[in-house]
């Protein structure tokens, strides 16, 4: 992708993404702290400072189209290192949901895990390891991904073929249904 060819401006995109973060994307100046301390850095197609100055120049679908906002681990040193003060970790998660309403999602194995242990979280209130994988390996057709590290974990007690509801569920629920709403997803 050829990052340095700019077009149309989105106007629209920059405000959007300056509402839904809080943040404001014009204080960026630059410096390239959040990519130097970025470990994921290595993985990413456009660096996180790139990515800022794309949000400032309105490139909508270079940013909402890019992989690196998928590779994000959401460790927050890129908002810990900013001078500007910018949460730059909580630009990425605005991005992200950016790009699944508006269906550019370009790393879709990330979106399905995603989607698996947020549906496990919403129906038990924890994690069900089992049911994710099952989830997350007929999503992407492979159920039986993995399957050969099963008996290890079985005999180390760290899977559990039943799920196990929290007492409270019903309020969990409601959580999600609440963001889910809220986010347009
Ligand atoms: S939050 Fe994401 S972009 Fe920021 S340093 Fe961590 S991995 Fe990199
Ligand atoms: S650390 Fe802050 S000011 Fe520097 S490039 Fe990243 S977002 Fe911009």
């Amino acid at each position: 992708m050829e990052i340095l060819d700019i077009g149309f401006i989105d106007k629209d995109f920059i405000k959007a993404v300056e509402q839904e973060s809080g943040q404001e994307i014009s204080r960026c100046y630059q410096c390239g702290n959040c990519t130097a301390g970025c470990p994921l850095s290595f993985s990413y197609d456009i660096p996180v400072h790139q990515i800022m100055r794309l949000i400032q120049v309105g490139q909508k679908e270079k940013v909402l189209r890019s992989h690196a906002i998928w590779l994000c681990a959401t460790c927050e040193t890129c908002t810990t290192r900013c001078p500007c003060e910018v949460d730059v970790a909580r630009v990425m998660d605005t991005l992200r949901i950016m790009a699944r309403r508006e269906g550019m999602v370009s790393e879709r194995g990330i979106r399905r895990f995603y989607d698996a242990f947020l549906e496990s979280v919403k129906r038990h209130g924890r994690l069900f390891e089992v049911g994710l994988l099952l989830r997350y390996n007929l999503q992407r057709g492979r159920p039986f991904a993995d399957a050969d590290l099963a008996p290890k974990l079985l005999g180390k007690g760290k899977l559990h073929f039943l799920p196990d509801d929290i007492k409270g569920i019903d309020a969990v629920r409601g959580i999600f249904e609440r963001i889910t709403k809220k986010m347009g997803l």
